[in-house]
């Protein structure tokens, strides 16, 4: 089974105008990377009908749509809304984490609760950077302590900290993830774009032994990395906690493609040089694992 745990979905009316829609809702952060007036175009864009002909066409079984890490709380509730309704319509291959805003406090937690019990089934992705919270805002240990007791993932943006200056890169300090994953060992926490190479760290004895709950996706990293790195990546923590993710419908291969598809990622993983266990558990068993997807963990599995 190949689950895609990083997709990014708009509503039709968004990438009908992302400039127009953006700026009635103040996010201007995200229209400046999605829809810039000027520079590299990488965002692609699509709708509910594409992506799932998108899945077919490379043999995604199931994707994980996760919320964009947006400035405001009514905006998050918007997505939420939109995420809920497409989960409804097609349970067999879509899953979707809510999106909040953690400064907005009380309305981020109820927001929350009320997502979760509508059908979505973690937190992501969130940007501590870009949302403007640190760690230990008291928002954002709540979001952290709640999705810990109901045993659901969150997802955050990791950028990495060395490397090309680019307009969705912002710092951040690898440390506050391993103070999170140490303050909350039962938090299953899914550090996006390999942690920004966070994995290697896991050599040190201390970080390594805080780790067992921390997973690493793979999203737009033939944008930011060599394919070695999943040989690199496995060989330093092993198949267990990397979970394949695409980020669609960003263009991963902006020179070669004009619209967003997941079979070119997925042929450059197939040639990585992964085992095919290590590939299985990659594409899909982990994160089948981690979301309770047709195991013994309570989920359905669909025919
Ligand atoms: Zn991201």
């Amino acid at each position: 089974m190949i689950i895609d745990s990083h997709v990014h979905l708009y509503a039709p009316e968004v990438a009908a105008d992302p400039r127009g829609w953006a700026r009635a809702r103040g996010e201007d952060r995200w229209v400046n990377l999605a829809a810039p007036l000027s520079g590299r175009q990488l965002q692609g864009w699509s709708d509910i009908d594409t992506l799932l002909m998108d899945m077919d066409a490379a043999g995604v079984d199931r994707a994980v749509l996760l919320g964009w890490y947006w400035d405001h709380h009514e905006t998050c509730i918007e997505q939420n809304n939109w995420y809920i309704d497409w989960v409804r319509r097609h349970p067999d291959r879509l899953h979707a984490f809510a999106t909040v805003q953690p400064r907005a406090g009380d309305a981020a937690e109820n927001e929350f609760k009320r997502a979760i019990d509508a059908g979505l089934c973690g937190i992501g992705e969130l940007s501590p950077a870009s949302q403007g919270f640190s760690m230990e805002h008291p928002g954002w240990l709540r979001i952290a302590e709640l999705a810990a007791e109901r045993g659901l993932p969150v997802n955050l943006h990791v950028n990495e900290p060395v490397g090309r200056r680019h307009p969705g890169r912002l710092q951040d300090s690898l440390d506050d993830y391993v103070w999170l994953a140490d303050r909350f060992p039962d938090l299953k926490l899914i550090l996006a774009h390999w942690g920004g190479m966070l994995p290697f760290f896991e050599m040190n004895k201390w970080v390594g032994s805080r780790m067992g709950n921390v997973f690493y996706d793979t999203a737009a990293s033939p944008l930011l990395y060599r394919p070695g790195i999943f040989r690199a990546v496995v060989d330093a923590i092993g198949p267990s906690r990397v979970l394949y993710g695409s980020d669609y419908p960003l263009r991963l291969y902006p020179r070669k493609q004009e619209r967003p598809d997941f079979v070119r990622f997925l042929r450059e993983i197939d040639a990585a040089g992964l085992s095919r266990d290590e590939k299985a558990r990659i594409l899909g068993e982990n994160a089948r694992g981690l979301l309770g997807i047709g195991g013994a963990t309570g989920g359905v599995e669909s025919a």
